[in-house]
């Protein structure tokens, strides 16, 4: 399928019917960027019910990592549909979630045994490995980070801060709960500069948290995203992870990896934390795990996960057809993917960097593989947060036929499935150039 392609003006008649049906029926909470009415899709390319086709760099909120409908995931889907839909990994036994636990142990970011509890979601994932930091280590606080987004379950909701508006009318949360400030060298919390950088962001723990506020000693676990998301694809210095994982590790405190948005491939490499030579105790991960169908994982090292049964578990974790279409995914990841999200993420990077010299409100461009962002200023030296106009470039793409997501408040997130091609990412950033273009001219830039 080609993208863009556009029969109707946006939203078409039959979208905006449907758009008017949900009005009335479906919980307000959503965040709807623009009317999308999906119908079908394949690969990188989503057609909508009035006929028009979008090119996807948006991937269901960085999900629908083998693309759309992929045939061979499809296959496994309808294979064990047509075996059984649900039997409960609670209770029974059934061969599709052992076989994507051993897959998991075969393709997990650490040496050594490992072993996968089943959730549905991400934030489930989060909730389990958070539970089990817990358990295991038998200590109660926990450090997050700010900017953070770990899932709106109760528990994973109390390590959340991106945005207020997430966390606003739902307190008390979890307490024990701590949050330092996210490795941002953009914008770095403690004044320093990338190239002399020694991570001392990590000092705020040592020096503020675990001499103000708790005692090591009572620290169950940090939990960390490798790359942050939905905070603005904020992309840390590798000294950052190195420094918690010696954190951690001599405090007895365990490290716990969000994966839930940069694992899978989406990176380059099968998980983000990868990239920065250090090994989690647990990590969770979701989203783009079984290319759309519901499933989450929380995987740990074997002798972290000794929790005993009836610690807990889940109805639907680890659905045997989500876990078909998770062992198929991984085949795919494995065969061509993750090195194609490689390949192409670094041609997109190279082109969005090409946008930056071209367009003043581009303050920066980051990422690896295909999980990039573009942070919009409305100057580069005072570094001024251009919401408005992020917003107006997330809409312009839109109309010019390209699917794009904000992330933190003033970047634009690149997350197409791994399918992409270069023509596509070389048509994407052309959309980006007229669209950045055009609103930076409105907004007198
Ligand atoms: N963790 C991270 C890093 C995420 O990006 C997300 C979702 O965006 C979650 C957890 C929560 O996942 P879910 O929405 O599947 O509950």
């Amino acid at each position: 399928m080609d993208a863009p392609v556009l029969k109707t003006s946006l939203p078409g008649p039959k979208a905006a019917a449907l758009i008017a049906r949900d009005n009335r029926r479906v919980s307000p909470s959503y965040t709807r960027d623009y009317p999308l009415v999906m119908a079908g899709g394949s690969g990188a390319v989503v057609e909508d019910v009035d006929g028009n086709r979008f090119l996807d760099c948006a991937a269901g909120i960085a999900v629908n990592s083998t693309g759309h409908a992929h045939p061979e995931v499809v296959a496994a889907i309808v294979d064990q549909a047509q075996r059984f839909l649900h039997m409960s990994g609670t209770d029974f036994y059934y061969e599709p979630q052992v076989r994507l636990a051993e897959e998991m142990a075969a393709i997990a970011p650490m040496t050594g045994e490992v072993k996968t509890f089943f959730a549905n979601s991400g934030t489930e994932a989060v909730e389990a490995s958070v539970k089990l930091a817990k358990y295991h280590t038998k200590r109660q606080s926990i450090i997050a980070f700010l900017g953070s987004f770990h899932g709106r379950t109760m528990g994973s909701l109390s390590l959340t801060s991106s945005r207020v508006a997430q966390r606003r009318g739902f307190g008390p949360l979890l307490p024990g709960v701590y949050h330092a400030p996210y490795a941002n060298c953009y914008r770095c919390p403690v004044g320093m500069k990338p190239d002399s950088c020694g991570a001392e962001c990590v000092d705020w723990i040592e020096h503020q948290i675990l001499v103000h506020l708790v005692s090591p000693d009572d620290v169950a676990a940090i939990v960390v995203e490798p790359i942050q998301g939905e905070g603005g694809y904020v992309v840390p210095p590798q000294q950052f992870h190195q420094r918690l994982r010696d954190l951690t590790a001599s405090h007895g405190m365990l490290l716990v990896a969000d994966e839930v948005q940069s694992g899978m491939g989406r990176t380059g490499r099968m998980f983000a934390i990868e990239h920065f030579g250090v090994q989690p105790d647990i990590f969770a991960t979701a989203k783009g795990l079984a290319s759309g169908m519901p499933l989450g994982v929380s995987c740990a090292r074997a002798e972290v996960m000794d929790w005993p049964p009836g610690a807990h578990a889940s109805t639907f974790g680890g659905n045997p057809v989500s876990c078909a279409a998770a062992i198929a995914t991984i085949k795919l990841l494995r065969e061509t993917l993750v090195r194609n999200a490689a390949d192409v993420g670094e041609y997109l990077l190279a082109g969005a960097r090409e946008l930056m010299r071209k367009h003043e409100v581009i303050g920066d461009v980051r990422g690896k593989g295909l999980m990039i962002g573009l942070e919009l200023v409305k100057d580069r030296q005072t570094k001024e947060r251009a919401v408005a106009e992020r917003d107006a470039v997330v809409q312009a793409c839109f109309y010019k036929g390209l699917l794009v997501l904000g992330a933190g408040r003033n970047t634009i997130r690149l997350s197409p499935p791994l399918t992409l091609t270069r023509a596509q990412a070389g048509t994407a950033l052309e959309i980006l150039d007229q669209a950045i273009g055009e609103s930076a001219r409105a907004a007198g830039h």
